[in-house]
């Protein structure tokens, strides 16, 4: 059966291609959202002519929706001939700027050394499309299967999935019982299961000062010394401490497998856009410091806030008028499905197929599409798996090997095989 499965997947090798590249043609740019409804519909007419039941949802009112730039999601199930499981392949649809440096052009799909070139097509187009291959494989030599398939194609992810997969989730398409076992075609490498990944904590921290003439500056109260301070605390105690936080989590690359703060951006005083005249002379009043902290599954959320405002209420105490403020921009726990979950364990016996071996597991050191399916769809039986390389990611010149997402759709198939067939 797996033989049979495999020959048909090699037959495909040039629809596969193809497909990758129709996709990648959508230029389906987030910021702003560009062409995701084409680009949907696309991928819905493509599965209803395969005997898929397709279904649009725009996810109304989320950030960034309006009409000019809907946020159009495409979800297609099909249902085999008995009950049984259901198997869900995610993807995302956008993708983020082509920016600089490109030698192709980014929109137009070039096929080159046996690669796909273009925005998208590492992330996550070519894994869109494997997964598409492998679904339509599965079905047509297996047309008595039990349970059924989904793929989604969902908008947004690259700015937190909201208008996506988190809206989405919260009405019920990711959830059982609709939904068993969920696959994420993210690039994570072809011989790598991706279990999950760490949490993230942003926040804006304001620090608060008093305007005076800059040539008197001891009538005011600068903010950004008062700022200046808490970076000096940071750098003294906290990142140090972080450093020292190692995690059990398989993160890769390594550097991440331990706990991170970054200073995402910083500002005080006055607005810059003084040029091209000259700024006048005054004290801050306000210091504003967005921090991005990425925490472990051995942490915890309120702990990892406390270690940021019990440096600030020592301050508030220790150094005379230091007043601040602090909100939560976002929070996502991180998430780790277990290796003996089926999903793994069906993903892991293609992966032994193909490349006769273990597959390496892994943790991202971001976040993805899967903190919504675990937190608010409730399905943990789920990772993220495919044929992208995940250094090449949102570079220029990003592509997709065809070799890779033939393999890719091999494992896939497998995992179809054994989750709905059972052997
Ligand atoms: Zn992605």
């Amino acid at each position: 059966m797996i033989e049979m499965l495999f020959r048909a997947i090699d037959g495909r090798v040039d629809e596969l291609t193809s497909l990758t590249q129709d996709l990648i043609r959508f230029p389906t740019v987030n910021p702003p959202g560009e062409a995701y409804t084409p680009c949907a519909e696309y991928i819905g007419e493509r599965l209803k002519a395969k005997g898929f039941a397709v279904e649009y949802v725009r996810g109304e009112g989320t950030p960034g929706d309006t009409d000019r730039y809907p946020r159009t999601n495409v979800i297609a199930r099909y249902e085999g001939k008995r009950r049984g499981k259901t198997v869900h392949f995610n993807s995302h649809i956008d993708v983020v700027e082509a920016g600089e440096g490109w030698t192709v052009d980014p929109f137009e799909g070039v096929v080159k050394d046996g690669r796909v070139y273009g925005r998208g097509t590492c992330d996550m187009k070519g894994g869109l499309a494997a997964s598409i291959i492998a679904a339509e494989v599965f079905i047509e030599q297996n047309p008595d299967f039990a349970g059924a398939i989904e793929i989604s194609g969902t908008v947004d992810e690259e700015s937190g999935g909201f208008g996506g997969v988190a809206y989405l989730a919260s009405k019920g398409y990711f959830s059982a019982p609709r939904v068993d076992h969920v696959i994420i075609p993210e690039p994570l490498n072809k011989d790598r299961i991706c279990l999950g990944h760490r949490g993230v904590w942003w926040a804006e921290i304001q620090t608060k000062g008093k305007i005076a003439h800059g040539s008197m500056p001891f009538l005011g109260d600068s903010a950004i010394r008062h700022m200046g301070a808490l970076l000096d605390a940071f750098e003294e105690e906290l990142f140090p401490a972080l450093d020292k936080k190692q995690t059990v989590m398989p993160v890769v690359p390594e550097g991440a497998r331990r706990s991170t703060l970054n200073l995402n951006s910083i500002h005080g005083g006055q607005t810059e856009d003084f040029r091209p005249g000259l700024p006048s002379p005054n004290v801050a009043d306000a210091c504003r410091l967005v921090i991005d902290r990425r925490f472990l599954l051995e942490e915890d959320l309120s702990d990892v806030k406390r270690e940021v405002t019990e440096i600030l209420d020592r301050l508030k105490r220790d150094r005379p008028r230091f007043d601040y403020a602090i909100r939560d921009l976002m929070e996502v726990h991180p998430t780790m499905t277990e290796r003996d979950a089926p999903v793994v364990k069906a993903v892991a016996e293609g992966i032994q197929a193909i490349f006769d071996r273990e597959p390496q597991y892994v943790i991202s050191p971001g976040t993805y599409d899967q903190k919504h399916i675990a937190r608010i769809g409730h399905i943990h039986d789920c990772i993220a798996y495919g044929p992208g390389v995940l250094d090449l990611a949102h570079q220029p010149d990003e592509w997709v090997g065809i070799e890779d997402m033939v393999q890719s759709a091999k494992v896939m198939a497998v995992a179809l095989e054994r989750l709905l067939q059972g052997h």
